[in-house]
């Protein structure tokens, strides 16, 4: 009895000592880390690592106020002939500070032993994308631009930045890390804390193909063991206000963000967010612990051979493309369940039962894609550089031709925080009017969504129809004439070339 007993121990200690000194493969030593590391430091450690073979190093352009945003390229001494490009980044917030440092670990390891990474991946890290902001600790840029809002107008350097990237590493998997706040006021004032220590989100946009979403999905769900079992909480990011009397909801179905936003060019996408405690003495005293999450889930996604194998069937299946697509949409809830969300009260876990945890998209409205949208020539300027930012193809016309259109009404835009839907202002409400024969002139633009190479995005930006558009922005709302909207959908061939 006594010996079984002792053996039971032995086996315990060893899971112990397994589970608390290595996190995947990397070592789990960052606990004792309670220093954010500096845009200085970050070069300097980056620039050694560069020194490397299998690592290259290099600045892909300058923050607003001059520094240099870093892309860091790591590939296996024999890297697979088709490899999975995994494209990581970080600090687009300036004072989330922890998927930044867990990159630069991620770097160091790999910088000294290369085959802490599996042969199928190609990895790109940029861990630090808003070095302005990151430096004041501060969530916005130099232009006091959030640039996770940034991802329709593309209006902001450290986003151009950060998308020419993209398009240059064309990447299967892109992951955004950021941080949210453990100790929100709304929970402080109840005793409680939030408890997950980290999450993880997927693509969730209407507009994304269902098999990339279910995928996200089942990829966030698979995490929730191996997170488990190294003594992490862990689960699916949501947001959302104190339970039960709030809403909670797996966070925006909005695509200016970096995580909706490149679902639309086609990568599975993710969004990792560690907790901070904002309102603590230090909310640093913690650093390393979210360091050492952060790792675990890199470890997953570079390591996993099941999640690697599955991603590349993902990707090898052909992508329908669809007739219509969502243009309001929504979190709701189908049936009367009651969901739990857990907290820590007094550092114990308590689960607090809800029944307004929303966690269905509600599709209110489509339409139908159309074959062509028409901007015309005095409107098109703006339009040109905003296509281009986001690599969309457009077509001039080179004499004055005739159309049926299908123009759509602006009603009004909704400046004010919807709390019944729980949308963001600046909703369009619009309504589409009696086709009509219109000519556009020399010069005016003509873009085809399923000729593009990117027809989400070449949906989510134009589509007037759309509740999140470009005329909440005033750049845009100016080129709006007798509420007519300046993108016309063509719903029909061309009539007569004139
Ligand atoms: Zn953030």
């Amino acid at each position: 009895m006594r010996t079984n007993f002792s053996i039971l121990i032995l086996i315990l200690l060893g899971i112990f000592s397994c589970t608390n000194e290595q996190l995947g493969k990397f070592p789990k030593k960052h606990i004792s880390q309670n220093n954010v590391v500096d845009y200085e430091k970050m070069t300097e450690i980056l620039k050694n690592a560069d020194k490397k073979e299998n690592i290259n190093l290099q600045s892909v352009g300058k923050s607003v106020e001059g520094r240099n945003i870093w892309l860091i390229n790591i590939t296996p001494v024999k890297l697979a002939k088709n490899p999975l490009k995994i494209f990581l980044f970080a600090q687009q917030h300036g004072n989330e500070p922890a998927g930044k440092d867990a990159l630069i670990w991620l770097t160091k390891y790999l910088s000294d032993n290369i085959n802490l990474m599996n042969g199928k991946i190609d990895l790109y890290l940029m861990p630090m994308v808003n070095p302005d902001g990151a430096e004041k600790n501060k969530r916005r840029n130099s232009n006091d631009a959030d640039l996770n809002r940034d991802h329709l107008l593309l209006d902001q350097i450290e986003t151009q930045i950060l998308y020419t990237a993209y398009h240059k590493i064309k990447p299967h998997i892109t992951i955004d890390c950021h941080e949210f706040n453990r100790t929100s006021q709304s929970f402080l004032e109840q005793g409680l804390e939030e408890w997950p220590q980290i999450m993880m989100g997927c693509g969730n946009s209407p507009l994304i193909s269902d098999s990339f979403y279910k995928f996200g999905i089942k990829t966030v769900e698979n995490l929730k063991k191996p997170m488990q079992y190294a003594g992490y909480n862990y689960c699916r990011y949501f947001v959302g206000g104190m339970p039960p009397e709030d809403e909670n909801r797996y966070s925006t179905l909005e695509s200016d963000d970096a995580r909706n936003g490149m679902a639309l060019l086609g990568s599975l996408s993710f969004i990792i967010e560690s907790g901070i405690r904002r309102n603590a003495e230090n909310p640093n005293a913690d650093l390393g612990q979210r360091i050492d999450a952060y790792l675990h889930i890199f470890n997953y996604f570079i390591n996993n051979e099941i999640f690697i194998s599955e991603t590349e069937n993902l990707f090898a299946q052909e992508r329908k493309s669809r007739d219509y697509l969502p243009v309001n949409y929504f979190w709701g809830k189908t049936e009367s369940d009651i969901d739990s969300i857990m907290v820590l009260k007094d550092k114990e876990v308590v689960a607090i039962n809800t029944a307004n945890f929303m966690q269905t998209r509600i599709i209110k409205n489509n339409v139908k894609v159309p074959e062509k949208y028409l901007i015309p020539s005095q409107k098109c300027e703006i339009f040109k550089s905003l296509l281009k930012r986001h690599k969309i193809e457009y077509q001039i016309l080179n004499q004055p031709e005739e159309y049926i259109v299908e123009p759509v009404k602006l009603l009004r835009i909704e400046k004010n925080f919807d709390k019944v839907y729980n949308r963001y202002g600046g909703r369009q409400i619009t309504e589409q009017v009696e086709h009509k024969k219109m000519e556009f002139e020399k010069g005016s633009l003509i873009i085809k969504p399923k000729d593009n190479k990117y027809p989400l995005k070449v949906f989510y930006v134009l589509e007037p129809c759309n509740l999140f558009g470009l005329y909440r922005h005033e750049i845009f709302y100016n080129l709006i004439d007798d509420d007519i909207l300046p993108v016309y959908r063509v719903v029909k061939q061309k009539l007569t070339g004139v």
